[in-house]
C-alpha cells in the first residue's frame, strides 16, 4: 500500500523500512501533518502520524479529499485524533495501544530517580570539576508511599517496579482492578486519599476532556507538601502553570516530566533557541526542581520494533479487509474522576 508517514524521525525509519519490507510504498515526510501538509499524502490509501501531528476536522477532510481512508497513528494515545470526525468521514483509524509498557514505566522510574538523587545537577557539576555535594541530598524509596494516577498497561509496570523498591503502592484508577492488586500487594484508594499520603506521585492516564487540566492548583493544594509529581503520560494532565506555582511555593517538593502541555510545534526537533518562544516553558525550565525530558519514554529499540510492527500488520489487515484489531473508539463515557472519599479494596 502507499503510506504517507508524517513526521517521520531518523530512529525510527529503519523499524518501518524492516516492517513493510518492498510490499509497501512508505512516502517518508518530515512534516507534521496539518492542514497545510495534508496534500503531502496525495496519492496514498493511508496517513501514518505521530503525536504531534494535527489531527482536527479540517485535516481529515483534507486527507480524505486526498484519498486517504487509513488512519494509523504510530502511538498508544490518540487524544490529538478528533475520533469522532473521522468516523463521521468514514476514516478507519488504528492506533497501538500497547508497544512496550515497560519503556514508559522504566523511564518514569528513572525521572523518580534522577528527581530525587539530583543525578542530573550531580552530573553537570561533575563535569565543571565540582565536587561539593551540598544541595544534594535526597531520600530512601524504601517505604515510601507511592500514588499511582491509572493502573492500566503502564501503571500496572510501574507498581510492580516501586513494589520492588520497598514502597508501599496505592493507586486510583476510574475502573480499578481489584483481583490485579491484591495479587500485587497494591492497595487502591480514592483519588482525594491517594493525593493527600503520596510521596511521590505519578501519572499514566490518558489526555481526554475528564483529565485535560485535572492537575490544577485545587489538586496540588490537596497533595502532601513536599510531594513529588512525575507525567509520562500527556502534558495536558496538568496545569502548568499552576504547577510551577505549586513548585514556587514549596508545596511540591518537585516534578519529573516527560511530557509538557504546549510541547506540540517544540518537541521532536532541534531548532534554534531564538525560535522558541514560550514563557512558561522558561519558567519550568529555570526551575532547579524541575527535571523535563522531551517525550521519550517510549523511545526503546523493542518499543520501536513493536510500534512499526503492529502498524503494518493493521495496514495489511485494512487491505485485505480483514477485522482490525486496533480501532480508535470515542473516548469511553463514565471515566470521570471521583470527588467524595471511596476505598477500593
Ligand atoms: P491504558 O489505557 O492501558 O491505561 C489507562 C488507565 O487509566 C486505565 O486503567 C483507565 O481506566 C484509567 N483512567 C482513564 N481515565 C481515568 C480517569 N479520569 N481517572 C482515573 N483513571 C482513569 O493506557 P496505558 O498504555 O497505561 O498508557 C497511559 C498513557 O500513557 C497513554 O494514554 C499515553 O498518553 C501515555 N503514554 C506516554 C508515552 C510517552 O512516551 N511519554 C508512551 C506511551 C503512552
Amino acid at each position: 500500500m502507499k503510506i504517507a508517514m508524517f513526521s517521520t524521525h531518523d530512529f525510527e525509519r529503519s523499524f518501518f523500512e524492516d516492517a513493510a519490507g518492498p510490499g509497501h510504498e512508505i512516502r517518508f515526510l518530515q512534516s507534521r501533518l496539518s492542514p497545510a501538509t495534508a496534500e503531502k499524502a496525495l496519492g496514498c490509501k493511508v496517513a501514518c502520524c505521530f503525536v504531534n501531528d494535527q489531527l482536527d476536522v479540517e485535516t481529515l477532510e483534507q486527507l480524505k479529499s486526498f484519498g486517504v481512508s487509513l488512519i494509523a497513528l504510530r502511538s498508544a494515545g490518540f487524544n490529538h485524533l478528533n475520533v469522532r470526525a473521522a468516523h463521521t468521514l468514514g476514516l478507519t483509524c488504528v492506533y497501538v495501544p500497547e508497544y512496550s509498557p515497560h519503556a514508559v514505566a522504566e523511564f518514569a522510574v528513572g525521572l523518580i530517580l534522577s528527581l530525587n538523587r539530583k543525578i542530573h545537577t550531580a552530573h553537570l557539576r561533575v563535569r565543571d570539576l565540582r565536587f561539593s555535594l551540598d544541595g544534594l541530598v535526597g531520600f530512601d524509596l524504601k517505604d515510601k508511599t507511592i500514588g499511582v494516577i491509572g493502573t492500566g498497561r503502564i501503571g500496572k509496570v510501574f507498581c510492580k517496579i516501586m513494589r520492588g523498591f520497598g514502597c508501599q503502592v496505592i493507586a486510583y484508577d476510574s475502573y480499578p482492578d481489584s483481583s490485579w492488586a491484591h495479587a500485587h500487594g497494591v492497595e487502591y484508594r480514592s483519588f482525594q486519599e491517594t493525593l493527600a499520603v503520596a510521596d511521590i506521585l505519578s501519572l499514566h492516564i490518558p489526555l481526554n476532556p475528564d483529565t485535560h487540566h485535572l492537575f490544577n492548583s485545587d489538586v496540588f493544594s490537596k497533595m502532601k507538601s513536599g510531594a513529588l509529581l512525575i507525567n509520562t503520560s500527556r502534558g495536558g494532565i496538568i496545569h502548568t502553570e499552576d504547577l510551577i506555582q505549586a513548585l514556587e511555593s514549596k508545596k511540591l517538593g518537585g516534578a519529573g516530566l516527560d511530557v509538557y502541555e504546549f510541547e506540540g510545534p517544540i518537541f521532536f526537533r532541534d531548532q534554534p533557541r531564538k525560535d522558541i518562544y514560550d514563557p512558561v516553558l522558561e519558567r519550568l525550565l529555570n526551575h532547579e526542581t524541575v527535571l523535563l525530558t522531551g517525550h521519550q519514554a517510549f523511545l526503546t529499540k523493542e518499543a520501536l520494533r513493536k510500534i512499526a510492527e503492529t502498524t503494518v500488520q493493521s495496514i495489511e489487515a485494512y487491505e485485505k479487509g480483514e477485522s482490525l484489531e486496533h480501532v480508535t473508539v470515542p473516548i469511553r463515557e463514565g471515566g470521570k474522576i471521583e470527588t467524595s472519599p471511596r476505598r477500593n479494596s
